[in-house]
């Protein structure tokens, strides 16, 4: 942990909502890139986790977070939470009730598809759909 590590809470914000893949350096506005992903040994999660290094290609900026791919559909939403029907990797159903960082119109839209869509969860914030 340096000088220029940010807390993980600031993480899900650089994920921003509109689905672009790169990500600014919240110091010098420069890309981040993702230095490395690695699977956590997890015993209480039914969903598998990564810790993700980002870095900025210019300054000195790093964080870590951890992130998980959340398959499922959108039960009930508003402006700050989320709740997500979906399965574990072993199959299992599991209802998950998480904060989001996402667009309302575009959430409005899963909803009423009842698609079942991968969502990417970073330090328990719902950022993006995946797919
Ligand atoms: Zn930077």
């Amino acid at each position: 942990m340096g000088l220029h590590t940010i807390h993980n809470k600031i993480i899900p914000d650089l994920w921003d909502s509109s689905q672009k893949t790169t990500m600014k350096c919240p110091h010098c506005d420069q890309e981040l890139h993702v230095e490395s992903i690695d699977e956590i040994d997890s015993f209480n999660t039914p969903f598998i986790p990564y810790e993700t290094i980002l870095k900025c290609s210019s300054c000195t900026f790093e964080s870590t977070s951890q992130s998980y791919a959340l398959r499922g559909s959108i039960q009930d939403f508003d402006l700050h939470n989320i709740t997500i029907t979906g399965w574990s990797p072993s199959g299992s159903r599991v209802v998950s009730k998480l904060d989001h960082v996402m667009d309302f119109s575009l959430l409005k839209t899963l909803q009423k598809s009842e698609e079942i869509v991968e969502f990417l969860v970073v330090d328990n914030q719902v950022v993006r759909c995946i797919k």
